[in-house]
């Protein structure tokens, strides 16, 4: 059972798995965000499947941080890359082994490093050679050895990203031209072991040819350093990118023409370097298609010739759909929730409680006639949703999240509420005197 019917909407605007959203929305209170565990399950297994085999996937927390969801992936199969200190806790609290964590992140605090080096994960992906330095400090003062990962901000750019991470000045990695003083520096730094090289290129990359010939680059680069230096990786992370759809005029990521693109890609790399794993990294592709928003409509008001829908959920708990961070703002795939009444489609604003004209969810979107009271879902949403939306704005808070598998539903997060909002507000005198 697939949470969405796979039309152009992808939303089964009448249940998530065997639950219909009505009756969620009568146990949690709107807006929330819903996710399927079978369309989780079903959309690890299918990449899996269509790739070449043997490629190890780590789950990248920031599209989606919630534990439950985390131990699910997990279990699937996913390792875990974390990038910073809360990432790093759920992970080994679901019972993640170290040795399935990596730490990716430019501005890594002390205290980040001191605990990756105490757990001793896979791999530190360190940015900079002076990060290089400070961990080789920590992993001496601690008796370790830590393994790392150089990212590398290659010459080349990544094809067709919509967010381009290299190929230009970035904090992101070290540039490819500075190699060589990073390897000179590795070797004074005792208490490190070069496991690996991460590239990550860019970020929602639709086009199959361009994620091949991305991994190729990539493979190409891994394979001269480690001729140039004699060095001999454990793996190499290609990044990933692998983005989903979400408008109209955007067409799905074609899994099988990929895997097949990837086949020769990989198998002649495998051949030079029979002991290196291909490591694939990915938030978006591994959760977007799972989730689901759900937000209710509490007024629809004529405005000159227009119709508003004002929701009690918006921009604050989905800035993704506002087009928050995005240059132009379309619209996700939406539709009305619940039976249908037989009516005609309208055109809509679809907005939120902000109080800025930028809280709107659906700009001029057709959608089954609505009353005040109704389900709005917006599909494709398990991905870069609450968590990366300014849900102290305001002083909403945070939306409560369920997670379904055919006729159970968990709430694997409470909305945050009066007492959870103003906990963290103090006013303490700090003591200033020098000690
Ligand atoms: C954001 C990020 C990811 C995840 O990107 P998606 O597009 O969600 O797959 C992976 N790796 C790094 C280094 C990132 O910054």
């Amino acid at each position: 059972m697939s949470a969405f019917a796979p039309d152009s909407q992808c939303i089964n605007t009448d249940r998530i798995e065997d639950i219909p959203y009505q009756l969620l929305a009568d146990k949690v209170p709107t807006p929330f965000y819903a996710y399927s565990a079978t369309q989780i399950k079903t959309d690890f297994a299918e990449l899996k499947r269509t790739l070449p085999q043997g490629i190890d996937y780590f789950y990248s927390l920031k599209a989606n941080p919630n534990k439950t969801l985390v131990a699910l992936l997990h279990q699937a199969g996913t390792g875990c890359e974390v990038c910073s200190l809360v990432e790093l806790e759920i992970a080994l609290r679901q019972g993640v082994a170290p040795g399935d964590i990596i730490f990716v992140g430019p501005g890594k605090h002390i205290n980040e490093l001191t605990q990756c080096c105490l757990a001793g994960i896979k791999a530190v992906v360190v940015e900079s050679i002076e990060e290089m330095v400070l961990l080789n400090d920590i992993a001496a003062g601690l008796g370790v050895i830590q393994s790392i990962a150089l990212r590398i901000n290659p010459d080349f750019s990544g094809e067709k990203a919509k967010l381009v991470m290299s190929g230009k000045p970035r904090q992101f990695g070290i540039d490819e031209q500075l190699l060589p003083q990073a390897f000179t520096a590795l070797g004074q730094l005792a208490q490190l072991r070069l496991a690996g090289i991460h590239i990550y290129l860019g970020t929602r990359i639709l086009d199959w040819q361009a994620l091949a010939n991305n991994t190729q680059n990539i493979l190409t680069l891994a394979a001269a350093l480690q001729q140039t230096y004699e060095i001999d990786l454990d793996f190499v992370d290609v990044g990933g990118g692998f983005g989903v759809r979400y408008f109209d005029k955007e067409k799905a990521l074609d899994l099988p023409a990929l895997g097949e693109a990837l086949l020769p890609v990989v198998n002649n790399y495998r051949q030079c370097f029979p002991r290196c794993k291909i490591v694939i990294e990915l938030g978006r592709f591994l959760i977007a298609r799972a989730g689901i928003f759900v937000t209710r409509v509490n007024y629809l008001k004529p405005s000159r010739d227009e119709w508003f829908a004002v929701c009690d959920g918006g921009a604050n708990c989905h800035g993704s759909a506002a087009g928050i961070n995005s240059l132009i703002r379309r619209n996700f795939p939406m539709a009305r929730l619940g039976p249908s009444r037989h009516s005609d489609q309208h055109r809509y604003q679809v907005t939120g409680p902000l109080c800025t004209p930028t809280d709107l969810l659906g700009e001029n979107i057709m959608l089954a006639e609505l009353r005040s009271g109704d389900l709005i879902g917006i599909g494709h949403s398990g991905a870069y949703g609450a968590s990366a939306s300014p849900v102290g704005f305001l002083s909403f808070g945070h939306p409560a999240e369920v997670l379904v598998e055919n006729d159970q539903a968990f709430l694997i997060r409470t909305a945050d509420s009066v007492d959870t909002m103003l906990a963290p507000q103090v006013c303490q005198r700090l003591s200033l005197a020098n000690a």
